[in-house]
């Protein structure tokens, strides 16, 4: 009776305990994707001797994007800066399709970049600007033709029944439509203007009536807040979506509007300066090729950029240290400067034993051993460790892909001996 008593305590701790780790990394992944919520989630179930079976998604580090910025679609270019034809348009999402580019979203490629979703070799996310009507009515039913998922950055303003949404804009009722089925929606700011402190400003009264003035100081911020912070929340009122992506107007703005969309909660922001996007390209400066109708070229260039682009160096895939169950685990604190440093990576596939190498910060390559039968490389640190935090690399080659995780414990020798550990577990 008393051994029941004392394992129901401990199953109640161990379930709580295993609860908490699947909350904290449901939080730090962003919008639940599936795969990172089960790779958090099983290395705390499984027991060192039955390997952990990786569900992690394998993120090519490799792969490259070209996203393509879009204005209006109409018959008769009047404007061939901001408009292009539907045959034009409807042809260049053809060329992608046969140039073996896959079209993927925005959100896919943001959660490459966070390392949660792999995405094919080479890819095109597309997006249109500034809420135009025959983006509703003519680019997306050629999207839906082809399958391709797409973004809408839209200005508040813009909107038809906004100071500056006349009749060629698109409406609430047709975001909604967009939303319903799947597009996604993301924000522009509230007016389109340079958001720059010191430049002229357009600021429409509530009549429609239309004044040029130059802000600065708190009335600038009041103006900029607005811009940035005041647009996402209003289409997400609007709308009921979470954003987190914003489109800079010309692409115009400074250190000062990144941080203030920083801490808005944006997660990626857009220019119109065309450039492949890579696994390490800033979050805050993300290229888009603008497609106009007189400069053909750029989308030609566009392809051909990520065409050619496909010796980035021998393909790395990188696995989350979670999913090899290490140890030190990351982001532990250890209270040795001589480690025992271990990596178990029986989950990754087949490895080709000769392969395997560690190295560790401060010491380059260690001679680690790997033990094909448990799959676990490890090594025992003999030279004490003389930084406060000491990253781990450990990679392989697996069916000829070169595999890598990388890892980060610290070390806090001696003085806290008599403390006891649990207090001085960092807090996760
Ligand atoms: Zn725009």
């Amino acid at each position: 009776m008393m051994i029941r008593f004392a394992i129901i305590p401990l199953l109640l701790a161990l379930n709580f305990s295993m609860c908490k780790r699947r909350e904290s990394a449901a939080d730090s992944s962003q919008p639940a994707t599936p795969s990172a919520a089960e790779a958090a989630v099983s290395p705390a179930v499984a027991p060192a001797a039955s390997p952990p079976k990786i569900t992690k998604t394998v993120v090519d580090q490799t792969a490259q994007t070209i996203i393509f910025c879009y204005h209006r679609l109409v018959d008769k270019i009047r404007y061939p800066g901001t408009e292009i034809t539907p045959a034009a348009f409807e042809a260049e999402m053809k060329q992608l399709k046969d140039a073996g580019i896959t079209v993927i979203s925005m959100q896919d490629l943001l959660a490459w970049k966070r390392g949660d979703k792999n995405i094919p070799p080479r890819c095109a996310v597309i997006t249109f600007d500034d809420g135009w009507k025959s983006q509703y009515e003519v680019a997306w039913p050629i999207m839906k033709k082809f399958g391709y998922p797409f973004t809408m950055f839209i200005y508040t303003e813009g909107v038809r029944g906004g100071s500056l949404g006349g009749g060629e804009a698109i409406t609430w009722e047709q975001l909604a439509d967009m939303r319903d089925n799947g597009v996604d929606i993301q924000a522009h700011t509230a007016t389109h203007q340079d958001l720059r402190e010191g430049h002229n400003i357009m600021l429409a009264a509530p009549g429609g009536k239309k004044t040029r003035t130059k802000l600065t100081g708190p009335q600038y911020e009041q103006w900029v807040q607005n811009e940035v912070v005041g647009c996402k929340q209003l289409l997400e009122q609007r709308l009921g979506i979470k954003i987190n992506c914003f489109a800079v107007p010309f692409g115009n703005y400074n250190e000062h509007v990144k941080e203030l969309a920083r801490n808005a909660g944006y997660e990626a922001m857009f220019t119109v300066y065309g450039q492949p996007i890579t696994f390490t390209s800033p979050m805050d400066s993300i290229g888009r090729y603008a497609i106009e109708a007189n400069k053909p070229k750029v989308f030609e260039d566009a392809v051909k950029m990520i065409g050619a682009s496909t010796s980035g160096g021998a393909p790395v895939a990188e696995v989350g240290a979670k999913d090899l169950a290490t140890q030190p685990a990351d982001g532990e604190t250890v209270r040795t400067a001589l480690p025992l440093i271990k990596a178990n990576l029986s989950g990754i596939g087949q490895i080709e034993p000769g392969s395997v190498q560690m190295r560790v910060s401060g010491l380059g390559v260690v001679p680690a051993t790997y033990d094909p039968k448990t799959g676990t490389v490890s090594y025992q640190v003999t030279q004490k460790l003389r930084e406060k935090s000491c990253s781990v690399f450990v990679s392989a080659k697996s069916q000829g892909k070169k595999v890598e995780a990388h890892w980060t414990f610290g070390i806090e020798e001696s003085p806290a001996r008599a403390i006891p550990p649990a207090a001085h577990t960092p807090k996760k």
